[in-house]
């Protein structure tokens, strides 16, 4: 579909509390580990990426200057969620409620307009994509389509047409669905988070060269905490898989981001907000 190729860096900005097993764990943690999101900025500053933010409303105001720097610099805010409930674990009135004032909120914080919506856990189905679409959100990206994920809920993009590989639209509103790669003939998620922090790097950053090859766009994404530079707390009572998708990877991440880099570079992609994408496929269709 494009003339050239695209990569979208996208962070879902939440604390380190936010994340699924500690927001359930019944010990509380003293620490956000925001100092990830800082490192994160720094390396696309490096590489003069800029990336879109999907926010926790709640948690604007308390980084409200790091925010501002970053709308500033040229990164884009979207939403993340008022308070990084799974919109599936609440009934739709709530769910547009909530949207609605996060919206405005974030709108008179930043004095722009939110046209970009991640679900928490990728937690979405098509009513609450239609409820974005209502409040006047241009996209939504939250389409992982990986069951093995945990409170993955399909969408199933009724009224969508595939107009490119893993983008999705309907009339003016646009579903960017999460990269995937056949691993041993089963789709995996190659677009960032535990999906590439945990898997060995040389084995994953071979299957997702082999994708930019054949493909022209790509979504990457993670969390502050997998950035963070930071002692992790380790929790007494998680689940080992949990304790091990907390640590793992976290020093070393930075470094595989930056190859990662390198290679969509190498591999001729232009990298771009998902604000911009939107205003290339606009463009292109005219
Ligand atoms: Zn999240």
């Amino acid at each position: 579909m494009f003339k050239k190729k695209y990569a979208v860096f996208t962070m879902d900005v939440e604390t380190f509390g936010d994340t699924e097993c500690i927001a359930n764990h019944t010990q509380s943690v003293n620490v956000d580990l925001m100092d990830g999101f800082d490192e994160y900025i720094r390396i696309l500053d490096k590489h003069g990426i800029k990336s879109t933010l999907f926010t926790v409303g709640a948690l604007a105001p308390k980084i409200i200057d790091r925010l501002k720097s970053c709308i500033n610099n040229g990164h884009k805010l979207a939403l993340h969620s008022y308070k990084h409930i799974a919109p599936m674990d609440v009934d739709e009135d709530t769910f547009r409620k909530e949207i609605q004032k996060s919206k405005r909120l974030l709108k008179e914080l930043f004095n722009t307009d939110i046209i970009g919506f991640r679900a928490p856990y990728f937690s979405l189905d098509d009513n609450r994509l239609n409820i974005l679409k209502e409040l006047g959100f241009k996209y939504d990206s939250s389409h992982l389509d990986f069951l093995k994920a945990r409170h993955t809920v399909a969408l199933n993009l009724k009224g969508f047409k595939e107009c490119s590989k893993d983008i999705f639209r309907n009339g003016d509103f646009f579903e960017f669905g999460l990269s995937k790669h056949k691993i041993f003939g089963n789709p995996y998620p190659i677009s960032g988070g535990g999906y590439i922090r945990l898997a060995p790097w040389n084995f994953i950053k071979n299957i997702i060269k082999q994708y930019l090859k054949e493909n022209d766009y790509y979504v990457f994404y993670l969390h502050p905490f997998e950035l963070t530079t930071q002692k992790v707390p380790i929790l007494k009572g998680l689940k080992p898989y949990d304790q091990y998708y907390l640590q793992y990877g976290i020093t070393s991440y930075g470094k595989h981001i930056e190859q990662l880099i390198i290679l969509l570079k190498n591999q001729g992609y232009s990298f771009v907000t998902f604000e911009e994408l939107l205003e290339i496929i606009h463009k292109n269709s005219r």
